[in-house]
């Protein structure tokens, strides 16, 4: 018998986790998919800039998670590497939340840009996002 929660595994007569307080079960079931993790999509030290950028995200249909150093553990475990505040968005939404956060970055560089500065053309987006070169 295994507790599905933390996974160990009990003898024979056991038919609850003393741990974790849920009944056991014959098989584990499989891990959870990689995919349906929440994905994060913005990280910022500044939390208001976090609290823009979710707001952008919610007023385009998007479900955000906010993380931040004190929930992180939560829910993302990799949000605890750095103390940044996180924005995560459910797998089925990460493709628009990309999309919706690169829209409002270049509207607001466009929005600098005409404000006097020389148009300079990079509207290449320096987010070195690591979750990026997993995909496929
Ligand atoms: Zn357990």
């Amino acid at each position: 018998m295994f507790c599905p929660e933390c996974r160990s595994e009990y003898r024979e007569g056991f038919t609850r986790c003393t741990d974790c307080d849920v009944d056991l079960v014959a098989e584990l079931p499989a891990l959870p998919a990689v995919d349906e993790a929440p994905r994060i999509v913005f990280t910022t030290s500044q939390p208001s800039e976090a609290a823009l950028m979710k707001s952008v995200l919610e007023a385009s249909g998007v479900e955000v998670f906010a993380f931040d150093e004190h929930q992180a553990n939560i829910t993302v475990p990799m949000a605890t590497l750095l103390g940044d505040v996180k924005l995560a968005v459910s797998p089925e939404q990460e493709q628009l939340a990309r999309d919706v956060l690169r829209d409002y970055q270049e509207t607001a560089e466009n929005d600098q840009k005409f404000g006097g500065l020389t148009a300079v053309d990079s509207l290449e987006d320096d987010d070195t996002d690591p979750d990026e070169a997993n995909d496929r």
